[in-house]
């Protein structure tokens, strides 16, 4: 993805934005580092994040009024954070004694400071350690002003002092009884780079600039009480920085004004919601101020805002450990790698690209955006390893090719005549003579090849069932079938070539057909044809069930209340989510909806080709959906089922209740082997071609080798593992036996067998038994095995 793109991004999301509180403070303490470090017990860390923001901690986190706790957005659910207590028990339990500092040489000027006073001495601090040298004059006989109004209950006298006196320890001088009149400013004002004003009331009154404090373009800025009407102690405390800043860039000559938006108080952008969370009541103190144990406790109820919606949501991003704009930084450096290792690599192909995070983020930012581009990019490079997306890919072309692909009209009248005669009559539409289309295709069935593989005893029923509910409300409409993939794994693998070669071939197929409707099964098709082929009218199976009924069977009820699992791929579709509601409620069954649902569905792991790519990341997000549930799970994704059964979870395909099937099997239905899923749509293609249309076809595929292969589970499973199908393995064989194209180990009896097809060369050693053939492993590298 283009840089500027990435950052655009980046600089959106609201991650690191703070929290209310921190922007009401105006020295921005850091109150949830604050919190957490309170959490943890360490009182000397959240003594050092005060001390880092707030000049005299000791004395100021006493007496400040923190604005705060106004704003705490606990308030409306217990009651705000007390943050100002919290401070007081730090003070007591964390203060360390400051190590010596060196001081740092005065060269970059001279600064009078007009008032000893908490304004004065902020200032004076601050420039101080800016390297100026500070002179501050105060007409008593001691610096402090209004903080000895604290002296007593609050405020240890002994503690006042020795704030009061590292002052003068910094080097910074200070004269008495020194009052300084209106008359005599101009006077300091030519004796000192910049005068800082930080008295009472004086009479003349300046032009000041309330963000730079500088009075009328002046070396002279002024905080304290003439310009601050406010009695705010901490409102006090930032303004004698804040001028501290302006006085500073003032005599360095730079910019007054630049990158000061976020002084003072300030408004955040997080807008913390908190419609979920649990009312807790303030802890009460039992004496005068928090114990050890009170303050913990209170720092827990602390929500620590911040936005992290896309994490919390995203196994994912949790899995990753990493927050939004670390993610685009890692994913642009990947990019920008000419030579050497894309670590990144993993973490771009272990994301679904389900889209839930941008459902969630309040800022509308989606990393599915994001990863999309860079594996097309990664790919177009050539940077994108072949090995990553090559089954799936592998997986469509077989689906795109004459072992499953296929387009049918509905049989015409003529046609159906002879159907009559066949064994299919027996499905009641068809005995009532609804099966004679009028030869206009108005919708063309599209079941999709993952429903094809793992389901397809259903899809001939279902068709059947089409021809006759949409003949009976609309007479003028056949429907025809269209066997094949719709490309969603060359999407997902960031193959744009492949992907818009099969939406032109599947336009053309559609024109051809005279642009039916198109009637999906597939949530993954239903986005891949919304995405690439806007043009094609499609409504879901579910609908069409919805409306037109469902097919008449005999329904077994099972478990009376179901979790809908809804497909990602369908979260901006609600009217499939309600269609398949309705056939649910319509079944007997109740519904009770998991946290993330419909538009906020959680990925089953399947989406992206997560499942090719990182299979260790594919069973996070399986566990984390199925930790949400505590019913059986009901899906209308062919895949979702895949991945949830896989898991282990009980989980019913929305098909397997329709048509009532043994509901204890479904729920477990053991997923084919990834040959058997293409033996599966091999079987389907020529049990409609036969049934429907009365034609015989034989497949490849099914062809019949003159042995009988035996694979024992554990073959299969590193099969499985490593994408080896059966019927690559009889094809090495069958090239061994034929060419004698083989090695034999006499002591083991084991040929020893390759054969390289597709880029890829598969090793088979196994040992024959008459014409059995036993499988003891298998084997299969991309690396080029070079003949002497
Ligand atoms: S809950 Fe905590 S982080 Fe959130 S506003 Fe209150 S004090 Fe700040
Ligand atoms: S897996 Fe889904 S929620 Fe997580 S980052 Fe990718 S698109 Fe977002
Ligand atoms: S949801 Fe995630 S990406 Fe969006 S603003 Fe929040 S942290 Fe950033």
């Amino acid at each position: 993805m283009d840089l500027d793109k990435l950052l655009a991004i980046s600089n959106k999301c609201i991650h690191s934005e703070p929290p209310v509180c921190v922007a009401s403070c105006p020295v921005h303490m850091d109150v949830i580092a604050f919190m957490s470090e309170i959490e943890k017990g360490d009182f000397k860390k959240a003594y050092k994040l005060m001390e880092n923001k707030i000049p005299f901690a000791r004395l100021i986190g006493k007496i400040c009024d923190h604005p705060c706790e106004n704003v705490c957005v606990r308030k409306d659910v217990g009651g705000s954070i007390n943050i100002s207590e919290l401070e007081k028990v730090v003070i007591d339990l964390g203060y360390i004694r400051s190590k010596k500092s060196f001081s740092i040489p005065k060269k970059k000027g001279n600064v009078a400071v007009i008032g000893g006073g908490l304004s004065g001495m902020v200032t004076a601090i601050d420039l101080d350690k800016k390297g100026y040298q500070v002179t501050i004059f105060e007409k008593s006989n001691r610096i402090g002003g209004r903080i000895w109004d604290y002296e007593g209950e609050i405020l240890d006298k002994s503690i006042i002092e020795e704030e009061l006196q590292s002052i003068e320890k910094k080097g910074i001088t200070i004269n008495y009884n020194t009052e300084v009149f209106q008359n005599d400013l101009q006077e300091y004002m030519d004796k000192f780079d910049a005068v800082y004003l930080g008295t009472g009331y004086w009479k003349k009154n300046y032009e000041i600039d309330p963000n730079t404090f500088q009075a009328n373009d002046l070396p002279l800025f002024i905080g304290g009480k003439i310009h601050n009407k406010s009695d705010s102690i901490i409102f006090s405390v930032s303004s004698a920085r804040r001028a501290a800043i302006s006085i500073d860039r003032y005599i360095s000559k730079s910019s007054m004004g630049a990158s000061r938006e976020r002084e003072g108080i300030y408004e955040t952008l997080l807008d913390y919601k908190v419609d979920d969370i649990v009312s807790v009541e303030p802890v009460q103190k039992e004496t005068e101020a928090y114990s050890e144990e009170e303050a913990v406790k209170e720092a827990k109820r602390c929500l620590k805002c911040q936005c992290i919606e896309c994490i919390k949501a995203c196994s994912h991003m949790q899995k990753f450990d990493i927050t939004p704009d670390a993610y685009i930084r890692r994913i642009n450096h990947n990019e920008r790698i000419i030579l050497g290792t894309h670590y990144a690599n993993k973490m771009i192909n272990a994301c679904t690209e389900c889209g839930l995070c941008k459902e969630q983020c309040p800022v509308g930012i989606g990393m599915q955006d994001i990863i999309h581009e860079t594996r097309e990019s990664m790919v177009q490079r050539g940077k994108m390893p072949l090995s990553t997306h090559d089954f799936a890919l592998k997986d469509m072309a077989f689906s795109n090719s004459e072992h499953f692909s296929l387009v049918r009209k509905q049989p015409s009248k003529e046609q159906s005549k002879e159907l009559f005669y066949y064994p299919v009559i027996a499905f009641s539409q068809y005995a009532r003579g609804l099966y004679k289309g009028s030869g206009k295709t108005g919708y063309l069935f599209y079941p999709g090849c993952q429903l094809s593989a793992t389901h397809s005893e259903y899809i001939g029923d279902i068709y059947k069932h089409l021809v006759g509910t949409i003949k009976e409300n609309d007479a003028d409409k056949d429907v025809g079938l269209y066997l094949g993939c719709c490309g969603a794994p060359a999407d997902w693998a960031g193959r744009q070539d492949f992907m818009q070669e099969n939406a032109d071939k599947i336009k053309r197929v559609w024109e051809e057909m005279d642009k039916p409707t198109l009637i999906l099964a597939c949530s993954s098709c239903a986005s891949t044809f919304e995405k690439y082929l806007p043009m094609i009218e499609t409504v879901s199976l579910w609908q069409i069930f919805d409306k037109y009924g469902l097919p008449e069977v005999d329904i077994k009820k099972g478990k009376r209340v179901l979790n809908i699992h809804d497909a990602c791929a369908t979260r901006h579709n609600p009217k499939i989510h309600e269609s398949v509601r309705n056939i649910v409620k319509t079944l007997g069954y109740k519904i009770e909806e998991l946290a993330y649902t419909k538009d906020k569905a959680k990925c089953c792991g399947y989406g992206g080709l997560v499942s090719y790519a990182n299979k260790a990341q594919a069973e996070v997000f399986v566990k984390d959906r199925i930790n949400e549930s505590n019913e059986d799970m009901l899906v209308y994704c062919a895949m979702c089922k895949d991945s949830l059964v896989r898991g282990n979870k009980r989980t019913y395909h929305i098909l397997d209740i329709i048509y009532g099937k043994e509901m204890n099997d479904a729920s477990l239905q053991k997923i084919p082997t990834l040959s058997e899923k293409n033996k599966n749509r091999t079987k389907l293609k020529m049990k409609l071609l036969k049934e429907i249309w009365g034609e015989e076809q034989d497949m490849d595929l099914m062809k019949h080798y003159n042995f009988k292969l035996n694979i024992p589970d554990d073959v299969m499973n590193i099969m499985e593992e490593r994408y080896i199908l059966v019927s690559d393995i009889e094809k090495v064989i069958d090239n061994a036996r034929r060419n004698n194209e083989r090695f034999f180990n006499p002591d083991t009896y084991n040929y020893l067998a390759r054969l390289k097809f597709e880029n890829v060369t598969y090793w088979v050693r196994y040992e024959e038994k008459e014409n059995e053939i036993y499988v003891n492993s298998v084997y299969s590298h991309r690396m080029e095995v070079v003949e002497e």
